[in-house]
């Protein structure tokens, strides 16, 4: 058997970005996340879609979804090229699951629960790198050396949709788009569900023996 494809599901502020880096370290899996892809996109041109906005940003920014088309090319594209994958922050509703489900067989469905308060602090407190994208939180989980990546030496930034505002928004839109996926999936005999508000380790450790018995 290959390596792992894992979906890795939570509202933004779970942890899910930085349980993939572990996951990534752990596994060999390659880290395929939706947000990440969208930012280095933030400007491509969709006006020929005819949609509300011309680009990606503009949804992103006010914390709305991403068009499901311009999404779903992207994951598509992402997955053919992976072996082993974790699938990060998609399907964010119901349409894009079942598109997920014609391109690829899962083989572990993870589930990370926070609550609303915690979701907030951990998001307007989260920075990261500008250069590799790597996670931090100004208290929970701080660099080496203030405002400087410790796996790049790149800059921390905070996310223009991390500003309370828009996390208030996101955290809306996940209610509304992506509470109902998780509870498609929660159905499933291989799907797990983990205490995302204990310590970053407590929940590495369960997540990596969740995803060692699907190998
Ligand atoms: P997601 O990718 O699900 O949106 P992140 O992995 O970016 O979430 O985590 C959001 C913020 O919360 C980051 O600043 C991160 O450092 C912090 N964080 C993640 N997991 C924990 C945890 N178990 N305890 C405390 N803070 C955490
Ligand atoms: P994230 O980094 O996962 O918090 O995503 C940041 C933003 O990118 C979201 O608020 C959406 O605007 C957009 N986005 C990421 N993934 C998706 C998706 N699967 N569907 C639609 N929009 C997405």
């Amino acid at each position: 058997m290959g390596q792992p494809k894992i979906l890795l599901l939570g509202p933004p502020g779970a942890g899910k970005g930085t349980q993939s880096s572990n996951l990534v370290e752990a596994f060999g899996v390659e880290h395929v996340t939706t947000g990440d892809a969208l930012r280095s996109n933030k400007e491509m041109d969709i006006s020929d879609l005819g949609l509300e906005y011309d680009t990606p940003g503009e949804y992103m920014d006010q914390g709305e979804l991403v068009p499901d088309e311009v999404v779903n090319a992207i994951v598509e594209k992402a997955l053919t090229s992976a072996d082993g994958f974790v699938l990060d922050g998609y399907p964010r509703n119901l349409e894009q699951a079942e598109q997920l489900e014609s391109m690829t067989d899962l083989d572990g469905i993870v589930s990370l629960s926070v609550s609303e308060d915690e979701l907030v602090d951990r998001l307007t407190g989260r920075r990261v790198c500008d250069e590799c994208g790597e996670n931090y939180h100004v208290e929970f989980d701080q660099p080496e050396n203030e405002g400087v990546c410790d796996e790049c030496g790149g800059e921390l930034i905070q996310r223009e949709d991390d500003e309370e505002d828009a996390v208030r928004n996101r955290l809306d839109v996940f209610a509304e788009n992506t509470e109902p996926v998780i509870e498609y999936y929660s159905d499933r005999a291989d799907f797990v569900d983990i205490d995302g508000e204990q310590s970053l380790d407590t929940v590495w450790e369960e997540l990596q023996a969740a995803v060692e018995d699907t190998v």
